[in-house]
């Protein structure tokens, strides 16, 4: 890029107090310097510094907040949310475990321990604007090359492979074909549940992502259920929509959608409709995630059940129940429910209906 420091500049002024107060060399990296490469807007940043992250951090006053993770914090600048990291290169004792980490001496260490070519790149902030790119990440990014630093890459960390097809997806990058004969090879097994999950749910929360569990099918690394791209993308659309997004975890149902195993959804979807009375206790019993794979399966009843029958509600509560004399316990919630069926199948209308039908219901059983 022509002038980095300029585009740098524009796309994070906010860089400028980090760099007033550095002592040591400062450099973002990883995906900000690849989407800036890309000319992709981004909010988040990542920096390195050689030297002290939580040290750095404390000079600016604001606050900080320390993770978890190796010499890593989290700073409010101007609004922006910084990562700053310490540099540090790591080695993995056992295909699939926690690295084993310690203090880098310069960027180059640092960026040896990074994923692929595209995000093995860094630009000190100091004004300057080179781009350090000791593996040749600008060529690939120009390219749309997705390629590893080195053949062990997918042994030590094969969440790396989950990881490719988030980037292949989103970008519209392949594989260097070595990569991908060692990306076919990845064992997903010698990493944690919990880890393989994560980066899961990253893809899931992908715009693209029913492309990218088609390409990790693809390589062989998951198994799809049976038409389980149509019902992603069938998930993705109605996702779309407001009140499914706050129905249900959309992550978790694209996951399901490309995963299975089937549950409910496949009886729920072929089933002959319910009267609305009907199809609020069914849905009521059953998982959000259930709910829109079936919606998303062709069951149209549950749309009526999430925009209409779910917000029906009733004029009278349990007090009433009680006060008319019905004990506290499963009787009010029997009659309670027989008063909204009543209501649901417009049986029912204003309140005296509804408490005669709920007094019925309450007292009709011992
Ligand atoms: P996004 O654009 O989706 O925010 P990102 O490229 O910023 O993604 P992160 O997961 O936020 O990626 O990680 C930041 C950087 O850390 C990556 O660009 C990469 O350099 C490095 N990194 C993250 N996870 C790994 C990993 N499992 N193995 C190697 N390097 C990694």
């Amino acid at each position: 890029m022509a002038d980095l420091a300029a585009a740098l500049r524009h796309a994070h002024p906010e860089l400028e107090v980090v760099r007033k107060q550095a002592e040591e060399p400062v450099y973002l990296v990883g995906g900000a310097v690849r989407d800036l490469l890309l000319g992709r807007p981004r909010a988040d940043v990542d920096l390195v510094v050689v030297g002290d992250a939580a040290a750095l951090a404390q000079r600016f006053g604001g606050p900080a907040v320390e993770h978890e993770r190796f010499g890593t914090v989290k700073v409010e600048v101007e609004g922006h949310e910084i990562d700053i990291a310490t540099a540090r290169s790591e080695s993995y004792p056992a295909p699939g475990a926690l690295p084993v980490v310690v203090p880098a001496e310069d960027i180059d260490a640092d960026l040896g321990r990074r994923d692929f070519t595209i995000n093995a790149m860094a630009i000190p902030i100091d004004g300057e604007a080179r781009l350090a790119d000791p593996h040749g990440g600008e060529g690939d990014l120009k390219e749309g090359i997705l390629r590893i630093l080195h053949p062990r890459s997918f042994e030590d960390d094969p969440t790396r492979a989950i990881r490719a097809a988030r980037y292949a997806a989103r970008l519209g990058f392949r594989l260097d074909p070595e990569t991908e004969e060692l990306l076919r090879k990845a064992d997903l097994d010698t990493v944690s549940a919990d880890r393989r999950r994560a980066e899961l749910e990253r893809l899931a929360g992908e715009e693209t992502a029913p492309r990218g569990y088609e390409l990790l099918a693809e390589w062989g690394l998951i198994e799809l259920r049976d038409g389980g791209l149509e019902l992603m993308q069938a998930v993705a659309d109605l996702f779309e929509r407001e009140h499914w997004a706050q129905f249900a975890p959309r992550e978790e149902v694209l996951i399901s959608a490309a995963l299975g195993p089937p549950g409910g959804e496949e009886l729920l979807a072929s089933m002959w409709p319910p009267t609305p009375g009907e199809g609020v206790e069914l849905a009521e019993q059953r998982d959000p995630v259930e709910l829109a794979l079936a919606r998303a399966m062709g069951a149209d009843w549950i749309e009526h059940y999430l925009t209409a029958w779910k917000n029906v509600t009733l004029e009278i509560d349990g007090n009433d129940l009680v006060e008319a004399g019905i004990p506290e316990g499963p009787a009010v919630g029997r009659g309670l429910r027989a008063a909204r069926r009543g209501r649901l199948e417009g049986e029912v209308w204003g309140r005296d209906q509804e408490l005669a039908a709920a007094l019925e219901a309450a007292r009709g059983v011992a």
